[in-house]
């Protein structure tokens, strides 16, 4: 068993923590709000004061921040995790960020004999807490063998797709996959809706069928209650689908429908639904048509 630094203690990485804790692992978590870290102190792991705090002892380093500047701050900022690291140390960075800072952040920790992976995940919050996450795992193999222990907690598929930076490229897929399914999923609730269909009856025969999805099941409910209490914030998405575009244009590649989602996903932050769930792209295409959306329940 390890001894586990982990940051980010937000609505996947405090059960991410709690699993590992609770898996006999000791867990040295940090959080810049520090309530965060109560559910991980509850399960016996340790609360510390900063990220150089954490990472003292461990010999594997994990991280889910929001975004790029979130894990190269943490990384190279003040206190640099990097530099206050164990020799030979592990960093495992769940987040979701761009494959070519993972990749730079790779170099850097490899030019301080560290090993660095990068392992979004997918399966929301529910597949945190649940620990059936799909993980999707950059870098060396040998160093993929040694996150054993840590990803086989959390995970119920972990794959590891290539080199430093596959596993955002991979998850940049899985997040234009996503939109482009809830942004559909959103126009058939409004089709539905305004033809006067019983919508619950709709949905739970489209389950059956060709139409089935994760995405149906997981967000079904929000969309028949207008809840969209977070979940997966519209405002990470907005980032992610940010990801996907600049990805396929420095690759060369025409991607017609991720600009679509990507334009349709900072819609929803103009119009101050950001902190919302991303099922509620259907207040957007209730926007669109003309409809106000009903206040969210977000209790
Ligand atoms: P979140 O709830 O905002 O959690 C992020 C946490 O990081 C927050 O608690 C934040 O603390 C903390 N943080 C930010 N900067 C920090 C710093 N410099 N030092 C220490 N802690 C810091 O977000 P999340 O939903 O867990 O998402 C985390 C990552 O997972 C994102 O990259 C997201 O795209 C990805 N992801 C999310 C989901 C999902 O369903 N939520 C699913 C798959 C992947 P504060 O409380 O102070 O802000």
């Amino acid at each position: 068993m390890s001894t586990i630094a982990f940051i980010g203690l937000g609505i996947m990485g405090s059960p991410m923590a709690v699993h590992l804790q609770k898996h006999g692992h000791a867990v040295r978590g940090h959080n810049r709000s520090p309530a965060k870290a109560r559910a991980l102190q509850e399960a016996g792991g340790t609360a510390c004061a900063s990220a150089a705090d954490a990472v003292s002892g461990a010999d594997v380093i994990c991280l889910m921040l929001p975004d790029s500047p979130d894990v190269e701050e943490v990384l190279l900022g003040e206190g640099a995790v990097l530099d206050h690291a164990e020799p030979g140390a592990l960093v495992i960075d769940f987040s979701t960020i761009r494959p070519d800072v993972t990749r730079r952040l790779a170099s850097a920790a490899r030019e301080r004999g560290l090993r660095m992976l990068d392992a979004p995940v997918s399966g929301g919050q529910a597949g945190a807490e649940a620990a059936t996450l799909s993980i999707m795992v950059g870098g060396e193999s040998a160093d993929v063998e040694a996150a054993d222990d840590v990803l086989g907690v959390l995970g119920g598929t972990v794959v590891h797709v290539g080199p430093p930076g596959a596993g955002q490229t991979v998850k940049a897929a899985n997040q234009l996959i996503v939109a482009g399914h809830l942004q559909v999923l959103a126009e058939a609730v409004v089709l539905l809706e305004t033809s006067g269909v019983d919508l619950a009856r709709a949905l739970d025969v489209l389950a059956g069928g060709l139409a089935a999805s994760a995405v149906l099941m997981q967000k079904r409910d929000n969309l028949l209650e207008h809840r969209f209490d977070p979940g997966f914030r519209v405002e990470l998405h907005d980032k992610d689908l940010g990801i996907v575009v600049e990805t396929a244009r420095s690759g060369g590649v025409v991607a017609p429908m991720a600009g679509l989602l990507a334009a349709l996903m900072s819609s929803m932050v103009a119009n101050g639904d950001g902190g919302l769930d991303h099922s509620a792209l259907l207040r957007g295409v209730e926007r669109l048509n003309g409809q106000t959306p009903p206040r969210p329940d977000t209790a």
